[in-house]
Formats: structure tokens, sequence, C-alpha cells
């Protein structure tokens, strides 16, 4: 629960109401990212757009809809894992160049967008922005190639990493997805329109079919003439993000070809089977350990109640009170239900421990409202290393299970037991292709080498928070 979110992508074809849907699409897709919103949308002549900070709701009213015609549009929900939080940043991003007009959203991070930014920057290349996707669309205007396809191909053949993108010409809906499928991103129909989003709750919200997932190393393009897909660039192993499993993604959606709220129940069974405690009830901390918690219940033949209440209308900043209330920051979000937790023997369950400080205040607080013994069960493996490829963690000198043992942990947390799930059984969870995921949040093993000096990394191209 103390990961940031990345980001949400959505885009439609051939639907006269396209920036509406794009907008309801980026409502279901909100807990991708919050910092900003935007949408753009083309008529068959001519690109607009419009972006502001904050959420889906802030971001847009009936006006601003309204300024966005035309039967294509994309649309972008945003947390910054590359470049700052501020309006400059908030995509889609939109450019005029030799090829036309471009708007392009993007999931994911480049690893090598430090480097080519340098090269075009000493080419003459003036950058407007501080976020890695910006040198998509320089590479783009760069090129030589005499078709929008090729030049995209072109451009996007320059760059390493993760990227689920949906890209607008003024008649075309584009979408591409790395060759390793980092990031998820899945084809859908209402009616005669096609549509392209991170999730398939998105489509769910608007009425539409799931058709399949955009491949990896796919590039779909869509216009009057249909829709057609191509494969430039030689196959990869894949690396699905495993973290959309057990954390990002919502479980009403289907990722990677599974259902998330099923992956995340049998996190919580196979939890149950490796890790199991005496106890008289299982508490998930909500929203994200549901899932998992109600697997382990089953699974250990215990009940699962929500002993811990979520505060859903928590705005992004609230203002501290002068006074200091104990442990106000994870109290104004959660408050403990006592006369669920009064002398019993509890399994809190929850999805992950960061850097611990969140962790250890809630089972002080479980403790506080009576709780005989708080189990702590985690329904991944110890996140050991920082993500490079879309995700926003903390660097490995923060992650507590980086530099501690389990039982340092517990004792810091102050659990009377502590247990993760094992990397084995997180393979197990998400099924047979097991070996097409990227667990290097989990084993420190990257399958796409990133920049060296992660310090460096970190501080220039992760984050710009000065
Ligand atoms: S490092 Fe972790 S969060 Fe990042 S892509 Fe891999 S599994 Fe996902």
């Amino acid at each position: 629960m103390s990961f940031k979110d990345e980001c949400g992508v959505f885009g439609i074809f051939g639907h006269p109401e396209a920036a509406n849907l794009t907008y309801l699409g980026l409502y279901a897709l909100q807990h991708r990212g919050q910092e900003s919103a935007g949408i753009a949308s083309a008529d068959g002549e001519k690109l607009r757009i419009s972006r502001a900070m904050g959420q889906v709701a802030e971001a847009f009213d009936e006006s601003s809809l309204q300024t966005l015609p035309g039967h294509i549009a994309v649309g972008h929900t945003r947390y910054s894992t590359a470049g700052e939080s501020k309006l400059e940043n908030a995509q889609p991003f939109l450019i005029d160049c030799a090829h036309g007009q471009i708007a392009v959203a993007h999931n994911g991070n480049l690893v090598n967008a430090l480097e080519l930014r340098d090269e075009l920057v000493r080419n003459g290349s003036i950058f407007q922005t501080s976020s890695d996707t910006e040198v998509i669309l320089h590479l783009y205007a760069r090129s030589r190639a005499a078709s929008v396809e090729e030049a995209l191909t072109e451009s996007i053949a320059q760059v390493r990493g993760a990227y689920s993108l949906v890209l607008l010409t003024r008649n075309r809906l584009i979408a591409a997805r790395d060759p390793h499928g980092f990031r998820p991103l899945a084809l859908g129909r209402l009616g005669d329109a096609w549509i392209v989003c991170s999730e398939t709750c998105a489509l769910d919200l608007i009425g539409a079919q799931y058709v399949r997932d955009v491949e990896p190393g796919e590039l779909l393009v869509i216009s009057d003439g249909g829709l057609r897909s191509i494969k430039p660039f030689p196959p990869q192993p894949l690396s699905h993000c495993v973290f959309e499993h057990v954390y990002f993604s919502r479980p009403d959606s289907y990722v990677f070809g599974r259902s998330v709220n099923e992956v995340r129940t049998d996190l919580g069974r196979i939890l149950a089977r490796e890790a199991p405690a005496g106890a008289d009830v299982v508490v998930p901390i909500p929203d994200s350990g549901v899932c998992a918690a109600i697997g382990y219940a089953e699974e250990a033949g215990l009940p699962m109640k929500m002993g811990l209440i979520r505060n859903h209308y928590i705005g992004r900043t609230f203002i501290q009170p002068q006074q200091s209330i104990r442990h106000f920051n994870v109290r104004v979000k959660l408050n403990p239900v006592r006369s669920i937790l009064e002398g019993k023997r509890v399994i809190l369950l929850d999805d992950s421990i960061v850097r611990g400080t969140t962790s250890r205040k809630i089972v002080k607080m479980v403790k506080a409202a009576g709780a005989r013994e708080v189990h702590l069960r985690i329904s991944c493996p110890p996140t050991i290393s920082p993500c490079f490829y879309g995700v926003d963690t903390p660097s490995r000198a923060e992650l507590i299970a980086a530099t501690h043992t389990i039982d340092e942990i517990r004792k810091y947390v102050e659990a009377d037991s502590l247990a993760y799930l094992s990397i084995d059984g997180l393979r197990q969870a998400v099924g047979s292709e097991q070996k097409s995921y990227c667990t290097s949040c989990y084993t420190g093993v990257y399958p796409v080498a990133f920049p060296r000096n992660e310090q460096a990394y970190l501080q220039l191209a992760l984050k710009n928070v000065d």
C-alpha cells in the first residue's frame, strides 16, 4: 500500500463522443495516477488538447470537454515516475512536426532516456519537459522516414525499457507496447469503435468488450481503413510486471491474460499454506490487502473481518493539525474497529512493506485497539531492489528489506510474527507463464539493463523534486 502508482492510458477511435468516453475511461484508471490528467482529440483535421493538474474530476468539466471535438481521442492519468510533478509534464504531449500533429500518452519508464536526451540536446533539440516520454517525440520529429508509421517505428526502435503508448494523429489512433510487455495494454470494441487502455476495468465502465491484449512488441494502427497490426521489432523475452498483479491493477481487471482478483486471492491462499499462524481472525489492510486476505482466510479456515476501515475521502493533501495527534498520518486514512480486534489473535494482511514506518504504525494501532497478538503476513516477497520500469520505488537504501533481515523487520514493526510470500509462491500464483514475469524488485535481477549509476539515475531521471 505504500508504493505510488504509475500511469494510465486510454485511446479510442471511431466514436462521435471520443473525448467524453476517454474522460470516463480515465475515471476507471484513476488509481494508476492522481497527479494530472489530460485528453487530446482529433476530428480528421486538427488535434486539440486539454490537460490539468489533479484528479480526473478536477481536471475536466463540461466546458473543457466541449473543446475536444472529434471521433478519435487519447487520454492519460499520471503519477510522475520520471520528471517533475507539474503541468508541463502532464500528458498527453502534443507536437506539430514535419510528419504533422501527434499526441502521445505513455505508461512506463525508458531506461535509456537520459542518454538519448543528451545526444538529442547536443544535436540541437530543445526539450520542453523533464519527462522521458518527450524523447520519443523528438526522435519521431527528426526521423526522415516517409510515413508516420515508419517514423514511429524508427523512433521507438531506439528506446529501451517499459512503454505502453497510445498515440493520436489527425486521422489515426496508434498503440505500441514494448517487446518485453512490462506494462499492460488491452484492446476493446464498443460498437464500431476501437479502444486501447491500460486495464480492462476502463472497458467495463464504458460498456465495451475486451478483444485481446496489444501484444508485446506490437504496433497497432487504427484508421478509417480498419485495424492493422505491425510487429517491427525482434521478439524479446517477456517481462510482465508482477507487481501489477500484487498491487497496481484493480482486482476487477484482467491483466496479462489473468484476472487480478484470482491471482491476488491465490497469493493469499499460498501464503496461508507457507506461513500459517495460530489466530482468531484475518484482517486486511484495505484496500489493497483485501483479495489476498480473502484467500488466506479461506485456506486457513479463519474468518476474514474488516478490522481496519479506510477513509476514502482523503484528498491528495490534508492540513496537518497544529497539535500533534499520535500516528495522525496513518490514522487519518485507517481506523481500527475495536469490536473486531479486542482480545483477538490477529493475522494482519498487507501487500508490501516498503520503508517499514507505515507497517509499524498500523501494528501499533491494531494492538492499541486491543489485539492480543498481531501476525503480519505480506502477500509478496521482500522488496529489496528499486524498479526502473515505471514504478516509483524508493532507492535501495530506503527499502527496509534490502538492509534488514526478516526478524529485524519484525522487531522494528513490533509484530509477534512476520512472514512474506516466497518467490516460488508468487510465481505459482501468477500461473503457468511464470517465466514471462519481471520480478526484479524481489530478486535484484533486471531483465533490461539500466544505467549503472543508480544514484545519478534516480536523481536525474526519476525525481526532480527540488
Ligand atoms: S521491478 Fe518490480 S515493479 Fe518494476 S516492473 Fe519489475 S516487477 Fe514490476
